[in-house]
């Protein structure tokens, strides 16, 4: 669903994507739907922060498909137990949360699984941030949604974490042949490494998918990290404050706030012109945490 804000700049508005809550771990988690009735799973095992969209996309689902749903958090457990946004709503479902320590992720998700099968069942295991061919499969779709809509956008920015919606995105641009640049704020990984993933993930699918490979240059920013993942400056607060009576949508620190800063700085700096789409890819508890 895009909406115009002006006839050169438009966002598309994936936080109200109408399912588990919205924004992009909702369209990922919902993108495995056939493979996980498929598989004939019974159960999911995942990870992610105690405020993680993931997650909260997950333990929904489980709730909707009536699965069991192991949820491996990293974090403060009294947090959890406390604060709003995707912890209250993760607190809400029948979810069971384990809690660790970040080098304890694997060996507790590895536990969770040899638990469930011990118990008769076939547990699905889902890497954090739902990094999955079917995930990045949603985003070359949507391209498609992009390409009836009547706006051509020379440049997509977006908030970049494992970057699987960025090489999706990506995959989709060579799919349906469109010149649109793709720029990624990243919200904690450093440049190098971010765009080397985001390009082998990019591969990836355009191999599963048998699409022409087109796409050299990928990028991401990494100069608006103000320090790491969560960490943000006073103008993203300002614009994340402001994003209601501004632009008339949320826009948090920790991801879309971050991304709308970083696309109005790399504007300016690089004078850039044309049709410009600011992918706000959800967050949408963060912002009322
Ligand atoms: C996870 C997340 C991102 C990053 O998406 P990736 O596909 O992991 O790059 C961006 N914005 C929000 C709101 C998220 O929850």
């Amino acid at each position: 669903m895009i909406e115009s804000i002006n006839q050169s700049f438009a966002i598309f508005r994936d936080d109200l994507f109408p399912l588990l809550g919205g924004g992009n771990k909702a369209r990922k988690m919902m993108a495995l739907h056939n493979t996980i009735q498929e598989g004939q799973h019974t159960s999911i095992v995942t990870t992610g922060g105690i405020q993680s969209n993931h997650c909260r996309a997950t333990a929904l689902y489980c709730s909707k498909y009536d699965l069991d749903c192991t949820l491996v958090l990293h974090g403060n457990k009294e947090k959890f137990l406390t604060e709003n946004g995707n912890a209250r709503l993760i607190r809400n479902t029948n979810a069971n949360v384990v809690f660790c320590n970040s080098d304890e992720i694997s060996l507790e998700m590895d536990k969770a699984m040899l638990n469930y099968k011990a118990l008769g069942q076939k547990p699905f295991y889902l890497y954090g941030g739902g990094h999955t061919l079917e995930g990045g499969k949603a985003y070359i779709d949507i391209i498609e949604e992009i390409k009836k809509s009547g706006f051509a956008p020379d440049y997509i920015f977006l908030a970049s974490g494992t970057g699987s919606t960025q090489a999706g995105l990506l995959a989709g641009i060579s799919k349906y042949q469109l010149k649109t640049k793709v720029i990624g704020i990243s919200v904690g990984r450093e440049k190098k490494r971010s765009e080397k993933i985001i390009k082998e993930f990019y591969s990836e699918l355009c191999y599963r998918y048998s699409i022409p490979e087109n796409v050299n240059n990928i990028t991401v920013a990494d100069e608006f990290l103000c320090g790491g993942y969560e960490k943000f400056n006073d103008e993203i607060l300002q614009i994340s404050n402001n994003s209601y009576t501004k632009y008339g949508i949320p826009l948090d620190t920790t991801y879309t706030a971050k991304a709308f800063y970083g696309m109005q700085q790399i504007i300016k700096k690089q004078m850039i012109t044309g049709n410009i789409l600011f992918w706000n890819t959800g967050g949408i508890f963060n912002y009322f945490n």
